[in-house]
């Protein structure tokens, strides 16, 4: 073809129609709006927006207002924009303390929540692995160990080796297990943030929990505990942690949806979801004990507000749902209660585009946890270039990142689901600063990159939700067959 008037004009429609929806785009989605959604979700008065918290619901009741004011609709026959999610809770122990002779200690770590009193023998078994149980009695005493293993000590990978050795000492007839570990100080504060604080669970998780074994981490940085090991491999010490007690707590997820416009493709939903929660009130850091979480997540939080109001305002082909929810610092617990209890079928839902964010370290880039998973990827990283962004995959696989957030729940089902995140390379001292700090304040952000990150997550919610080809996994990925599964395909 060489006419060039006819090749003008054959191109005209397809430029004016991704031209449009940028202008789209950029009519809804503006720098001073995003300011005032993250400052108010993340101001001290939120307190961090707890699960469970009045604060929390202040932050959801907001929430279900813009989707409100958006033009959003409730789904189905609620007539407000709340889910009630029901959690148990296990409270943090008033008192714990481990008494050797004179020898007393309070660096204690619950891993399970159990009321323990314990006054016996306290018997040594290396890293309580099976081979290190030969020769030794534990039978109605407690053991105490290293964490990990000789080869590693690192304490996720320790984490990891808890139920391994729950289940040789329990076999064994011990009541416990003690790790001894060598903690800095900024590390030790992190996990007693992480595992002393209240714990929820969704109701189907508790039937599952084991609650007659007591396992804690015990910071010994000066060696005082092993010491008494280094003569006899038996010794009696009292172990008491008192003041654990459960109940229920009731938060909420907030949900509403858009219908599509296209009379087929508009039984096809596409999730766009973020969690709204954060972990509250912690340890004071120079006087400040509020950790507001600017980042994690009230900016993926503003990713859903701003597909939500672009996409009330300029329907897409495909319906839209929109899902914020809580509970994602207790356990996933708000995304789980969700797939447990969908409120349209689940094999609807075509895709999720989930949004959560640690921190970032690179803003000519938007970094999306399982890009390259999907078929959509083509769909989103056509939508970061015309604001200036680069869209990567998952740089730090090593982190599990993507089985860390709600999206996994999704993906489980078999739903195509990745994370958009503001843009990292690495998981580096410039995200630990913030991460699940007290800095993540909404003044340590850099908004001109935010409009540019949101105008890249919207218009990526606008192409995938408007593309004739249905998203899926990429063949071979770990949740394919999955998909198979849910699509019946
Ligand atoms: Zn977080």
């Amino acid at each position: 073809m060489k006419n060039p008037i006819l090749l003008l004009l054959l191109a005209f429609p397809l430029i004016n129609f991704a031209q449009d929806d940028i202008e789209k785009v950029k009519s809804t989605v503006s720098k001073s709006e995003i300011e005032g959604h993250i400052y108010f979700l993340a101001s001290d008065e939120l307190k961090g927006r707890q699960t469970g918290s009045p604060e929390n619901k202040i932050a959801a009741q907001y929430l279900g207002n813009m989707l409100r004011g958006y033009g959003v609709k409730p789904v189905a026959d609620t007539n407000n924009y709340f889910q009630k999610v029901t959690l148990n809770t296990t409270s943090p122990f008033e008192n714990a303390v481990l008494k050797i002779g004179d020898f007393t200690t309070s660096e204690i770590v619950t891993l399970k929540k159990i009321n323990t009193s314990f006054s016996g023998s306290l018997v040594f078994a290396n890293y309580g692995l099976a081979e290190d149980y030969k020769n030794l009695d534990v039978k109605g005493k407690m053991v105490v160990t290293y964490s990990g293993t000789k080869d590693n000590s690192n304490l996720r990978f320790a984490f990891s080796k808890i139920q391994e050795k729950t289940a040789l000492a329990k076999e064994k007839g011990a009541l416990g297990i003690i790790e001894v570990n060598s903690i800095n100080d900024r590390t030790w504060s992190q996990l007693e943030h992480s595992f002393n604080g209240e714990k929820m669970q969704v109701p189907e998780e508790k039937e599952e929990k084991t609650n007659d074994f007591t396992y804690l981490w015990i910071n010994d940085q000066k060696e005082e505990i092993s010491k008494f090991f280094d003569t006899k491999n038996e010794i009696n010490a009292t172990v008491t942690i008192e003041g654990i007690k459960e109940g229920t707590v009731i938060s909420q997820n907030v949900v509403g949806m858009v219908e599509g416009t296209d009379p087929k493709l508009k039984d096809e939903y596409i999730i766009y979801s973020a969690h709204y929660d954060h972990v509250g009130i912690g340890a004071p850091v120079n006087n400040d004990s509020i950790y507001n979480g600017a980042r994690d997540n009230a900016v993926g939080t503003v990713t859903v507000l701003s597909a939500a109001e672009n996409i009330a305002k300029y329907p897409t082909k495909r319906s839209a749902l929109f899902i914020l929810f809580t509970g994602e610092e207790k356990g996933l617990l708000g995304s789980k209660w969700y797939v447990n209890h969908p409120m349209i079928p689940l094999n609807q839902m075509v895709y999720c585009f989930n949004s959560d964010n640690g921190g970032y370290n690179d803003t000519s880039i938007a970094t999306i946890v399982g890009l390259e998973r999907t078929t959509a990827a083509e769909d989103i990283k056509k939508a970061t270039t015309p604001f200036g962004l680069k869209a990567i995959d998952d740089p730090a696989p090593e982190q599990g990142l993507f089985d860390r957030s709600d999206n996994v729940h999704f993906a489980a089902k078999g739903i195509p689901a990745p994370t958009f995140s503001m843009g990292f390379t690495a998981f580096d001292e410039e995200i630990t600063k913030y991460y699940h700090q007290v800095t993540d304040n909404p003044d340590t952000l850099d908004y001109d990159y935010l409009l540019k990150f949101f105008q890249s997550y919207v218009l990526a919610c606008r192409n995938i939700a408007n593309n004739p080809k249905t998203p899926f996994w990429v063949e071979g990925d770990k949740y394919y067959n999955a998909g198979k599964n849910l699509y019946k395909k």
